[in-house]
């Protein structure tokens, strides 16, 4: 879903901002995607997820996202204990928008809460209060009581203990799920260009990590528990979307610069919604890059997300799935990493040691070669 109210900006998703005169026409477009999908795909068994991202799903107004979701329930079939998440942000949650989506069967609200403090929010591009914010949070939890929140760090001018009343704030909220993420400055942003410009100041490196050793005590004596680089959870309540993602089975993707990957296959779609709608509607396909992944490939990408869960790598259960043991295929680095203390061996497993954890990114790019 690519429309979002307006761009923040840090962001440098495919996201299309003050073009709502573009909702109708996507709404034909993505059920027609959909509808492709299914008559061209070999068999599709029921899903057991769907994710519903963007953008901002919730941006649409009631009338469209009600069609929006009529013609998901339409062309997805989902398992009866699927778990269904839809983002949203909390300036666009009405009552009746939570009701719909919850009619609809939406079981999991993800949350673009970024932030409960106001200055913060406003230097992230952020529209709503730190008040609002926890407010939402309640109310939504109510209707649908698996809620997830997006929490930013490192944000320019934030100290630790700002980030320290934020995680306070959000443990002490009902939610079963939250997802943490430094700050990051991408090419083509605006906060790119005011960094460079030296209008934005960054957050120094040590400060970035205090803060994220912060998060995990604060979220683990919370009885969330630390279970990906980026993610906390109580228990029973881990994202079995990206689970799916980061153990490396398969998903179908829809719309403007989704990714999907199936049988082995890694499709993606053009990222810029005009082009998107304008092939759909002259009946091409709006896929933009086709990639046939081999087995070492998929080896190596699935012990790099891998290694970034907590509990680490089953070798035996990726050698299974790949055919490809990472032992033989990375030796190398793992005997450097081992070496390195960044990882250690529990029986048939690898994982982060807890120096490792704060350089996931660097060990996850050794199993990419
Ligand atoms: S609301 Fe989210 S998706 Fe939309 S512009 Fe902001 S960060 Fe990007």
């Amino acid at each position: 879903m690519p429309f979002c109210r307006h761009r923040c900006g840090y962001c440098n998703f495919s996201v299309i901002a003050d073009r709502d005169d573009l909702i109708r026409r996507f709404l034909i477009a993505i059920d027609t995607e959909l509808q492709f999908i299914g008559r061209h795909a070999q068999t599709i068994p029921p899903l057991d997820t769907l994710f519903v991202g963007g953008g901002t799903p919730t941006h649409l107004p009631t009338d469209s996202l009600e069609r929006f979701l009529s013609i998901l329930c339409n062309r997805v079939d989902l398992q009866p204990d699927a778990e269904w998440s839809m983002e949203a942000n909390p300036e666009d949650i009405t009552d009746e928008k939570l009701a719909l989506l919850a009619d609809y069967g939406v079981n999991r609200l993800s949350l673009g809460i970024q932030s409960f403090n106001d200055r913060k929010l406003r230097t992230l591009d952020r529209s709503h209060s730190g008040e609002y914010a926890e407010a939402t949070i309640r109310r939504a939890a109510q209707v649908i009581p698996n809620v997830s929140i997006d929490l930013i760090f490192a944000a320019p001018g934030e100290s630790p203990a700002d980030w320290h009343r934020d995680i306070r704030t959000a443990a002490s909220l009902p939610i079963k799920h939250v997802s943490t993420y430094a700050l990051t400055f991408e090419k083509g942003t605006s906060f790119w260009s005011r960094r460079n410009r030296g209008t934005l100041t960054t957050v120094d490196e040590s400060d970035e990590l205090a803060m994220y050793d912060d998060a995990r005590n604060v979220f683990s004596e919370a009885g969330l528990a630390h279970y990906e680089i980026s993610n906390f959870a109580r228990s029973g309540f881990r994202c079995r979307h990206n689970l799916c993602y980061w153990s490396g089975d398969g998903w179908y993707a829809a719309g403007p610069g989704a990714a999907a990957f199936v049988d082995g296959q890694r499709v993606v779609n053009h990222r810029s919604t005009t082009t998107y709608l304008k092939r759909i509607e002259n009946g091409e396909s709006p896929i933009a890059e086709s990639e046939k992944i081999s087995d070492e490939q998929a080896a190596r990408e699935s012990a790099a997300f891998g290694v970034r869960l907590i509990d680490g790598i089953d070798l035996a259960l990726l050698a299974g799935r790949t055919g490809i043991p990472i032992e033989s295929l990375c030796a190398v680095e793992l005997d450097q990493l081992l070496e390195q203390g960044l990882i250690e061996r529990v029986e048939h497993r690898i994982k982060l040691t807890d120096r490792g954890i704060h350089f996931a990114d660097t060990v996850a790019s050794e199993f990419l070669g």
